[in-house]
């Protein structure tokens, strides 16, 4: 039985565009704060992940050009990947990293940038950039998500959003629909970075992770008055929204 919560954060020399790292900080300072070990495993772009080795792994958002590098590696082991998230490994993918694990990510100039086919989605390029704050409502266990989403392209899927679009653009700015869940893979636009405004998110992933590597340990509550109160400032200053 591992001892150790294996967290593998895939290519940040390419994949971190909006502070991604970020939410690698966050999952480790709340395991940190609960007595549960973790390792950290950069994989640098070139290098394929060892699949079968992590707990959690996060992707991070890119521009288009960096997209197009990632995907050249990622292509490789379709089939790990495949069976890896029917295992049930988590996955957290945010903005670039999500529209790789479609089918393919139309650029502009209309070429293609194949994705790992894991999920019946594919996204197209298309004008004008979908920028600006969001918040969504993503049911009873995850609440509300708070963050910052760029993105020019416009993402359709056949499965369950994350969640639905209480202001901003979310998948294409039409359906009112963010991001995706599959198995234990979530894939979405909010970045900023995402998880240090949204505790029970982080958590989530977590506890997937935990139940993945069989790490018997609980998470215990912390208290997040810091993160919630960003959480309803970011809700109510920059959304206008309420905060109950
Ligand atoms: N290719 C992406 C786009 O739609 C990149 C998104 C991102 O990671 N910011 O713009």
């Amino acid at each position: 039985m591992p001892t150790k919560l294996r967290i593998a954060h895939l290519y940040p020399d390419l994949l971190n565009l909006y502070a991604d790292k970020g939410n690698i900080r966050v999952l480790v300072q709340r395991c940190r704060w609960r007595g549960i070990e973790t390792e950290v495993i950069p994989v640098p772009s070139g290098e394929e992940p060892r699949l079968e080795q992590y707990h959690l792994v996060l992707l991070g958002g890119g521009s288009d050009r960096e997209q197009e590098l990632v995907a050249k590696t990622l292509g490789k082991n379709k089939l790990e990947w495949r069976q890896a998230v029917h295992a049930g490994l988590p996955v957290l993918a945010v903005c670039g990293g999500y529209q790789l694990l479609g089918e393919y990510y139309q650029l502009p100039d209309g070429r293609k940038v194949a994705g790992l086919e894991l999920l019946d989605l594919v996204t197209k390029a298309d004008g004008p950039r979908l920028i600006g704050n969001i918040a969504i409502d993503a049911g009873p266990e995850l609440g509300t998500i708070v963050g910052f989403e760029n993105h020019g392209g416009r993402t359709r899927h056949g499965h369950e959003p994350l969640g639905t679009v209480l202001k901003g653009h979310g998948n294409n700015g039409r359906d009112g629909k963010e991001g995706v869940r599959y198995q234990n893979v979530i894939g979405t636009y909010i970045h900023g970075p995402l998880l240090p405004k949204n505790p029970r998110l982080a958590d989530h992933m977590l506890q997937l992770a935990l139940d993945y590597a069989g790490i018997r340990a609980t998470l215990a509550p912390l208290d997040d008055a810091f993160e919630m109160a960003a959480h309803h400032a970011f809700l109510s200053r920059r959304l206008d929204l309420p905060t109950g």
